[in-house]
């Protein structure tokens, strides 16, 4: 058994997958959840996968002394991947002070007792939406962080700001990944995405629709200027993300860091429309999607993908699944889901 990693919101969607790919390199988890936006059920379903129970503490990191006593309680942890944050960027716009107050008091509450407990490593969910709308494509780490667009991009970009610097005045070692958009589900489709009611995301609207809980996908626009007029991102399968996760933490414990603190952007490297994104599931899925075209969603930016030449020979690890590989995922874990209701 190696190192023991603690991971905030390791019941969530990416926080699941990461815990199945760190067992599954031996590590010994420990997930902390306040499951506000997922199931306990998730444990086991983990455990299914894995043969392993990671354990479980119901913790609110905002909850300062809840965590030290996590950690008096915990002394074997010897890094922490932290994921627990509100993500809902519409509900961010509604409640700004709940999410700076999740977000960030999360974090600081972390970072103080990670400091007082001597735990040094730290890998942090971030996103590309530090960019903004980028000037140049495909985007690279050096790229100017720019006015965020809603509080919950800022959440991001100040706790970036927060552990650089801590790690300016203590142990604190941490890489930054910043997150392009992730997709699909565990292969076993025994994890996935679970959106709390109407999703937000492209992807798990998508398959909603196609099993018949949304009557229709409405595509934001097809009048951007890219080939087919519809936004481009960088979708990253969930097993791919959580992979790099494991890698960068690797990376920390093996003192191979240059910076105490890193950022790599983790996507593919290659962009695709939302018309090629439903061409893909169309394609895997074997059906026709109900969808119509609407007007803009405010706030979307044009086109986004990212550089990865940093995370492919620095971190040294690549993403390896395709889109039609990432829609079949996401097919089938809907399947699974509406199995479990009793709908098929
Ligand atoms: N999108 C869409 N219909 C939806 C949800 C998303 O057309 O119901 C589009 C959205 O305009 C964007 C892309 O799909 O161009 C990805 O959106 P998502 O919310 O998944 O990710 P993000 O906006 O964070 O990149």
């Amino acid at each position: 058994m190696k190192e023991q990693i603690l991971v905030t919101g390791g019941t969530g969607y990416i926080g699941s997958h990461t815990v199945v790919e760190l067992q599954q390199q031996g590590y010994e988890v420990v997930i902390v959840d306040n499951l506000s936006n997922s199931r306990i059920e998730v444990v086991d379903q983990i455990a299914a996968i894995t043969g392993t129970r990671p354990a479980f503490v119901n913790l609110d990191l905002t909850d300062s002394e809840g965590v030290c006593t996590f950690f008096d309680n915990h002394p074997e942890v010897k890094a922490v991947i932290h994921f627990a944050a509100s993500k809902a960027v519409g509900e961010s716009v509604e409640k700004p002070l709940m999410y700076y107050h999740n977000n960030l008091f999360s974090l600081i509450n972390l970072l103080d007792q990670m400091h007082e407990h001597v735990v040094q490593h730290l890998v942090f969910s971030s996103s590309c939406t530090v960019y903004g709308q980028p000037e140049a494509l495909p985007v690279k780490e050096s790229a100017p962080v720019q006015k965020a667009m809603s509080p919950y991009g800022n959440t991001k970009q100040i706790a970036e700001e927060i552990i650089g610097d801590q790690a300016q005045v203590s142990m604190l070692h941490a890489v930054l990944l910043r997150y392009f958009n992730p997709i699909g589900a565990h292969a076993s489709a025994k994890i996935g995405e679970l959106p709390l009611g109407v999703p937000n995301n492209l992807v798990p609207y998508i398959t909603q629709t196609a099993i018949g809980l949304r009557a229709q996908l409405k595509v934001f626009g097809d009048d951007y200027p890219t080939p087919d007029g519809t936004p481009i991102r960088d979708y990253i399968h969930v097993s791919d993300l959580a992979k790099a996760h494991v890698t960068a933490l690797q990376r920390m414990l093996e003192k191979n860091q240059k910076e105490n603190v890193e950022i790599f952007n983790i996507g593919t490297g290659t962009g695709y429309s939302v018309l090629e994104v439903i061409g893909s599931f169309e394609r895997v899925s074997d059906q026709k999607l109900n969808y119509k075209i609407v007007g803009r969603r405010a706030g979307d930016i044009t086109a986004v993908w990212a550089d990865t030449q940093l995370a492919n020979e620095v971190l040294g690890w690549k993403a390896e699944k395709n889109l039609d590989e990432m829609m079949l995922s996401a097919w089938r874990w809907e399947l699974a889901l509406a199995k479990e209701k009793g709908n098929l």
